[in-house]
């Protein structure tokens, strides 16, 4: 098949178009051929050389739509020509995690695209009954690439941070793909939602999706700016989607008894963190990972009811992809880049 491979970690010009093995299905496993792949600003750190289960050379790209074109003899659920859209990795579907809901969590099955298994920069994927939705014929492939990770994540993040109608709610990074449709999503939740951009040129399309105010923090220190927002008292929650560079002034936008539900690590590294401030607020630190395939039902939901539309900045031809990850590095383009293989160009 066709791919774009990943054959050494560097900068984006790192990417090779040529001709791979294309991946074949178990029993119980399907080969999908791919319309369109949202670049993940996790492709950018799995390019760059930070993920320790990469294998090169590498078929990056977890966000995944396309169409079955084979189906195992232990499939039930799907056959040839059913359009469907796939969470980012296929789960084992037996341990302890994939039994209660969390098959975010797995370690034990196939793997996450694009590291362990091959990924949508190529022709063709597999996937499983365990990872993958039947699309209604209302979404659009190009569309339906971004449910999984671009607002599947921001959605599975607010069922973590366990929030009430009204609550406010603090999203760093909010321009790009996961943060943008979290705002979305939040304004769906009844929440007041606070935007924080570091670009003074995408405050209006934060606020044309929903954001209640938007900060825009280039020096990265917003915690004041929010305070002032909600009567000095602080935020019920952040879904902090950048990482280090926001952390500290996410935590000191909390209110006491806050939660912060960690997203994003764009800029991996430790981070200060002061344990006095976290016992007297009684601030929680919960973790959010991608998102599960119950996640993935609901927003295909909002999106056929209308209720949320999918924040697409820029298509680009897969054999491009290395324009589409420098225009995510130097932040051009807000909500998703969307990779296009060639049936969809
Ligand atoms: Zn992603
Ligand atoms: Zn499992």
């Amino acid at each position: 098949m066709r791919a774009v491979t990943l054959p050494r970690f560097g900068g984006p010009d790192v990417f090779v178009c040529e001709e791979v093995a294309r991946p074949v299905p178990a029993a119980h496993q399907m080969l999908v051929k791919v319309a369109a792949c949202g670049v993940c600003g996790h492709d950018l750190l799995n390019r760059a050389g930070n993920f320790p289960h990469t294998r090169l050379p590498a078929v990056m790209g977890h966000e995944i739509a396309g169409t079955v074109v084979e189906a195992g003899p232990l499939v039930t659920r799907f056959k040839p020509g059913d359009r469907v859209a796939v969470i980012q990795r296929i789960p084992c579907g037996l341990c302890a995690l994939c039994g209660s809901g969390r098959e975010n969590l797995c370690s034990s099955g196939p793997g996450f695209y694009g590291e362990g298994l091959s990924g949508g920069y190529g022709e063709f994927v597999l996937a499983s009954e365990r990872n993958a939705l039947l699309l209604p014929d209302s979404i659009t492939l190009r569309a339906a690439c971004v449910l999984s990770c671009a607002i599947g994540t921001g959605f599975h993040a607010l069922r973590r941070a366990g929030l009430e109608l009204g609550d406010t709610v603090v999203v760093t990074g909010a321009s790009g793909g996961v943060g943008i449709h979290t705002i979305k999503l939040a304004r769906l939740l009844g929440l007041r939602a606070i935007a924080v951009s570091s670009s003074k040129a995408k405050a209006a399309h934060l606020q044309d999706s929903g954001a209640a105010e938007v900060i825009v923090a280039p020096d990265l220190s917003f915690h004041k700016a929010v305070r002032d927002l909600t009567r000095g008292e602080g935020a019920d929650a952040v879904i902090e989607v950048v990482g280090k560079p926001t952390f500290n002034s996410s935590v000191r936008s909390l209110k006491a008894g806050g939660r912060m539900v960690i997203v994003g690590n764009l800029d991996p590294g430790n981070v200060p963190l002061n344990p006095a401030m976290a016992i007297l607020k009684e601030i929680d630190f919960l973790g959010s990972a991608h998102a599960t395939l119950a996640d993935l039902r609901k927003v295909v939901d909002l999106v056929v009811r209308g209720e949320i539309a999918p924040d697409i900045g820029d298509f680009v031809p897969v054999q491009e992809v290395s324009r589409a990850h420098r225009m995510m590095e130097e932040r051009k383009v807000s909500g998703r880049v969307v990779l296009l293989h060639d049936d969809q160009q």
